[in-house]
């Protein structure tokens, strides 16, 4: 467990009371005036955005591309919050960037997955921040390193920041994949295990990159208990400066919110109560049974790793690795199990097996002690 000193969104007072789920709607850059304040105004027209966001200065992968239109966006942001009586946020990468915003007046900060992934310039930031009683969202570091965005909370929270929040927008890969970043859920969920009193957002337009994804992914979010979703609009989608294939109109925003379900976390009803603790026993027996036969197994592999061993064999048998991936791969399937989850659980068994043979045949035989004549 991480121990760190959150204050829950409740008593954040950024002038509007924040709960969860927290919808944050805006345009991914601030361009002109007249954008920014549409855009607000046209996505405050229904209750489903509670913080207002636009970057102002923009991380760019390649240079001579809209590099954020700089400080005098502030303005036209706090102007949109001013308008619509909504917080107003705004991404942070230096020191310059947090004493411009904090100047400005700008309610909310987050930090970009591009800096979280540098602690020199989180530090910084933190640093520039001490003694602010201002919110704090961190994106993900742009690689799948938990340990990374948790330091970054860390930083923070030494620098006397408690208002933090994180923002999931999933993580690069090289190549061509369905998303623009991959979501690798499992990691917000072991971020929110770590940290169960840490709101944990997300962000479906920059895992997405494509506006036709972002629906499936908000609702999964919503499904995966998240604390509230971060979705770029635009008045004019295709004409964007930054990210113009995943903005979405106010409207479509709208639309995309009336479509969530949104279920409850639990409930009180007791005949549910009490089939779920029923399943859930049932599910628990099934694990320790599992857990007992790969320790039975790991058994037999120790034997295995004894007789190689007496007779001068390696561990690893290429040939016999690949007949278990493809049978057993091949039986999961009949099985209804996906060849990902077949694959990966075999790998993680292997690589205990592996190891629990090694310690076999490296282990050091007891040197005889030669008998003393006299
Ligand atoms: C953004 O929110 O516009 C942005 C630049 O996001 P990220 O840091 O997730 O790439
Ligand atoms: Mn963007």
């Amino acid at each position: 467990m991480t121990h760190l000193s959150i204050t829950p969104l409740a008593q954040w007072e950024t002038g509007n009371e924040l709960s969860t789920p927290l919808f944050i709607s805006g345009p991914c850059s601030a361009e002109t005036e007249e954008q920014v304040l549409e855009t607000c105004i046209r996505l405050a027209k229904k209750p489903y955005v509670k913080i207002l966001r636009a970057g102002i200065w923009k991380p760019r992968t390649r240079p001579n591309s809209f590099e954020g239109i700089g400080s005098i966006g502030l303005k036209w942001l706090k102007e949109a919050g001013r308008q619509t009586g909504l917080p107003v946020m705004t991404e942070v990468a230096n020191v310059k960037h947090v004493y411009e915003a904090l100047r400005m007046g700008i309610d909310i900060l987050w930090i970009g997955a591009r800096t979280t992934v540098n602690p020199f310039a989180v530090q910084e930031i933190a640093d520039a921040l001490r003694g602010v009683d201002i919110p704090v969202m961190v994106k993900n570091p742009v690689n799948p390193d938990l340990e990374l965005w948790i330091g970054a909370f860390e930083r923070l929270n030494h620098a006397g920041i408690t208002k933090i929040a994180a923002i999931h927008r999933g993580f690069s890969a090289y190549g061509k994949n369905k998303y623009r970043n991959r979501p690798q859920w499992e990691i917000p969920i072991e971020l929110m295990r770590r940290i169960p009193d840490l709101t944990v957002i997300c962000d479906p337009s920059h895992i997405c990159g494509n506006r036709a994804l972002l629906q499936e992914v908000a609702q999964k979010a919503m499904d995966l208990n998240f604390g509230g979703l971060m979705i770029e609009s635009h008045i004019c989608p295709g004409k964007a400066l930054s990210d113009a294939q995943q903005q979405i109109e106010p409207e479509v925003y709208h639309q995309l919110i009336e479509n969530l379900i949104l279920r409850k976390t639990t409930s009180t009803d007791s005949v549910f109560l009490h089939t779920l603790e029923e399943l859930r026993e049932i599910i628990n027996e099934f694990d320790d049974k599992i857990l007992e036969l790969i320790a039975q197994r790991m058994k037999v592999a120790e034997d295995i790793g004894h007789y190689k061993k007496a007779n001068g064999i390696t561990i690893l048998q290429p040939n016999r690795w690949d007949e278990i991936i493809h049978t057993r791969s091949k039986h999961g399937k009949e099985l209804g199990l996906s060849e990902e989850f077949v694959s990966a659980l075999l790998n993680a068994i292997h690589k205990e097996s592996i190891q629990h043979q090694a310690t076999i045949m490296n282990a050091k035989e007891p040197k005889i002690q030669p008998v003393k004549n006299g």
